[in-house]
């Protein structure tokens, strides 16, 4: 999976990195052929569109990492932007079992790898969680299909069982009887394997529809095909409008795909991806980690893990700059102007004020002063209408100076005089704190 699109990258990569300098034209050159280079793998047109745009303003907002080539960074904005699509960092990909027994159920088209995907789930339930495991298919109109079942749970071991098979019951009544099992069996986790067709029925949606309401399934899970591409997506759409389905489980990951479902799957459907499904064997099946399958799509760990390093090394020597200005009593209008921008970056108050004990109450006086982003970039903008003496000496900045600034930065004298008390309110809590020994703490912090 993703051969091709890894290869499409390297090549425009490797022509990112070989330049010194990147121009503006540059960026869009590349962003225009990472744009073919997804459509071309496959990926929803739309899921495109919002990653590329994505991608650029953080291109063009992003503070510029000197000890980096411009072209290493443009990879770590593809590669957040690739973890992001794919949902993100800390995406929930841990399923929820807590009240035994906890019902899951297995829903998708036929060949989707529904049945082996249940079989892999209750084996690594079993092995890793411990847990005692119940396996129920629905599917009465393939006994193939109950029986593999079966075979399945014998393969898993002593605390993986299936329900008997009784002739002639009706899925909803399978179900009941499941459950039923499930609590005097003493069993964690009920899977509940329903039935599948070659493509989207009614009468199928129906009939999940009507388990998922008798059996409250804690997590409802859609299994599908990573090979067949964009039917997938509109598969698990249309199982999403009627199902309340938890998360999602990509098979035949290990398979020759473009990969464009898997890559479009969380941007379309909003729900989780949580396994992939990566070969026939019952041990064929990854937790799903956004991180790992950027990283595997873009080859470029190395540039990925240089450029984290070196955008904390620059964050360390800010925040050690600042505390040496602490430690000094000195805080100035740029240290301001410093703490506005990376408010604005972090979206909202925060930043090393917010995590500054004893800095409370200047986070409070800034919170007072109703710092919504539009304050923020005005104050920013009264800061940068300032001479660089003013900056540094705030005490300068007599009636008509203040005059020149507001008119500078479109605002209003006011509006500057409320800044300058705000710095002055925060200048003195960073002296008091300094008095009362805090110092120690904000010392740590900046290590
Ligand atoms: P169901 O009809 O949805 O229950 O599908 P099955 O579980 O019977 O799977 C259909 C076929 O796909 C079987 O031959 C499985 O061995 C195969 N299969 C399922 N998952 C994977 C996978 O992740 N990788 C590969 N290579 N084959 C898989």
């Amino acid at each position: 999976m993703f051969d091709a699109l890894s290869e499409r990258l390297g090549g425009i990569f490797d022509n990112l990195t070989g330049r010194g300098a990147l121009s503006d034209k540059d960026v869009s050159e590349a962003l225009r052929e990472i744009r073919v280079a997804l459509l071309e793998a496959d990926v929803a047109l739309p899921v495109v569109k919002d990653f590329i745009a994505k991608v650029k303003t953080r291109a063009v907002g992003e503070e510029v990492i000197r000890s980096v080539k411009p072209g290493q960074q443009v990879i770590k904005i593809v590669y957040d932007g690739l973890v992001d699509m794919l949902g993100g960092e800390d995406a929930d990909t841990s399923l929820r079992i807590d009240s035994p027994p906890a019902v899951v159920m297995m829903a998708g088209l036929q060949g989707s790898g529904k049945t082996t995907t249940t079989g892999k789930l209750a084996k690594r339930l079993s092995e890793k969680g411990r847990k005692k495991v119940l396996l129920a298919s629905l599917d009465v109109r393939r006994p193939a299909a109950m029986e593999q079942l079966a075979i399945l749970a014998d393969q898993c071991g002593d605390s993986v069982s299936s329900l008997p098979i009784i002739q002639g019951q009706l899925p909803a009544d399978i179900a009941r009887r499941a459950l039923n099992a499930a609590k005097i069996g003493g069993y964690d986790v009920l899977f509940l394997d329903t039935a599948g067709r070659t493509s989207i029925d009614e009468q199928m949606m129906t009939e999940a529809a009507e388990i998922a309401e008798i059996a409250q399934p804690q997590e409802t899970l859609l299994v599908a095909d990573a090979l067949t591409g964009q039917d997938a997506v509109e598969t698990a759409r249309r199982f999403h409008e009627r199902l309340p389905l938890t998360g999602l489980v990509l098979t035949r990951m290990d398979g020759d795909g473009r990969g464009g479902a898997a890559l479009s799957m969380r941007a379309v459907t909003g729900l989780p991806i949580k396994f992939l499904g990566v070969g026939e064997k019952l041990d064929g099946l990854d937790t799903f980690d956004a991180q790992r399958v950027a990283g595997r799509i873009l080859g470029q760990g190395d540039i990925v893990s240089l450029v984290e390093k070196a955008s904390e090394q620059m964050d360390a020597a800010k925040a050690e700059r600042m505390a040496e200005k602490m430690r000094k009593g000195i805080f100035d209008l740029n240290d301001l102007a410093e703490q506005l921008k990376q408010m604005q970056q972090m979206g909202g108050l925060g930043g090393l004020m917010g995590m500054l004990p004893g800095a409370r109450k200047a986070k409070q006086a800034m919170e007072a002063a109703n710092l919504d982003d539009n304050v923020l970039k005005r104050q920013e903008a009264i800061i940068s209408s300032m001479t660089k003496a003013e900056r540094a000496k705030p005490a300068l900045l007599n009636a008509s100076r203040r005059k020149r600034i507001a008119a500078g930065s479109g605002t209003t004298v006011q509006d500057v005089n409320k800044l300058l008390k705000m710095h002055q309110q925060m200048a003195g809590m960073m002296k008091k704190m300094r008095t009362k020994g805090g110092m120690k703490n904000m010392l740590g912090m900046a290590q």
